[in-house]
């Protein structure tokens, strides 16, 4: 299929990109993974595209004490950095499994954050990460907690005219221990389950995709966890309000979470052992 008609623009400055954003019905161009897709599929038809691919917005820098990560850094640059690998160790574990080499070559951190797709693994490792992002419109920059951001199904607290700028992180401190654990129908599928987990020091961060149709993290898990009792935490997450589909029902969803917790504390431990 072709998409219904649209007008296309390719700015070079921020301040241009917003004006050309503050428009109605625009939708923002980042790796065209998925919006060009639902586009041919005329699931959107935006009048204006804004492609972003020409502003500033790569780059990743680790300063302070904070990784910040550009909307516009591709799943590849991001699987690869160094300094991702340094900072945020979790998000090369899940980014080894987001689709294949073609798709993280184009495919952005902002567009899949922005996306908000429940079986996405960005999303879940953003939550366990305590990111914070960094939007922008024609009306000023504002921050926005990722526990703020993820509003459920394919929606978030981007408004139209926004433009998602960056994902800041707290540098990992010593003695956290990080886990991607996902369940796939072949690799580099959409995850049937994902469970992403930071585990420190009395503490501990955790957030699912593939199992609730929003992205969260889970308290009582986290509450469970951070007391030492694995089974309290796997009975919380026996409480996830998931999807139901003929293909993979709620319980089916549930029993993987619970699996997929088993192993990620596993690797922890593990880790903890080889530290
Ligand atoms: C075959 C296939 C398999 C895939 N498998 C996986 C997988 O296993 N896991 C996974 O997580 N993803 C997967 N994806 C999706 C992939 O990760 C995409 O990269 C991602 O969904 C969207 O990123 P993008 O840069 O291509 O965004 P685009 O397609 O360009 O945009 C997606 C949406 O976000 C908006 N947007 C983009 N950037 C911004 C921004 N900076 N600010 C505001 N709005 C913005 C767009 O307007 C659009 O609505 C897969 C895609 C394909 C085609």
């Amino acid at each position: 299929m072709k998409p219904a008609r649209f007008d296309y623009a390719r700015p070079t400055t921020l301040a241009e990109a917003l004006a050309l954003l503050a428009q109605p019905d625009t939708a923002v161009l980042a790796g065209g993974q998925s919006l060009m897709p639902m586009m041919n599929l005329r699931v959107a038809r935006p009048a204006l595209l804004v492609d972003i691919n020409r502003l500033p917005l790569a780059g990743i820098t680790l300063a302070g004490g904070t990784l910040r990560i550009g909307a516009l850094a591709r799943h590849a640059e991001v699987l690869a950095s160094p300094l991702v690998a340094q900072a945020a160790p979790l998000l090369p574990q899940a980014l080894a499994l987001v689709a294949h080499a073609a798709i993280r070559n184009r495919g952005t951190l902002g567009g899949s954050l922005s996306l908000a797709d429940p079986a996405a693994e960005l999303p879940a490792c953003m939550l366990a990460l305590d990111a914070t992002f960094v939007v922008a419109s024609a009306q000023g920059e504002r921050r926005i907690p990722a526990g703020d951001f993820f509003h459920g199904l394919y929606s978030t607290a981007l408004a139209p005219g926004d433009l998602l700028l960056a994902a800041e992180l707290p540098a990992a401190k010593p003695g956290w221990r990080f886990a991607f654990q996902e369940v796939a129908r072949r690799h580099g599928d959409f995850a049937m389950a994902g469970l992403a987990l930071a585990l420190g020091p009395n503490a501990a961060r955790l957030a699912l995709c593939g199992v609730e149709p929003g992205q969260r993290r889970q308290p009582a898990a986290e509450a469970a966890l951070t007391a030492g009792d694995l089974p309290a935490a796997l009975a919380a997450l026996g409480r996830a309000e998931a999807m139901d589909s003929p293909d993979l029902p709620a319980a089916q969803r549930i029993h993987l979470a619970q699996v997929l917790l088993r192993r990620a504390v596993t690797q922890t431990e593990a880790a903890d052992a080889a530290a």
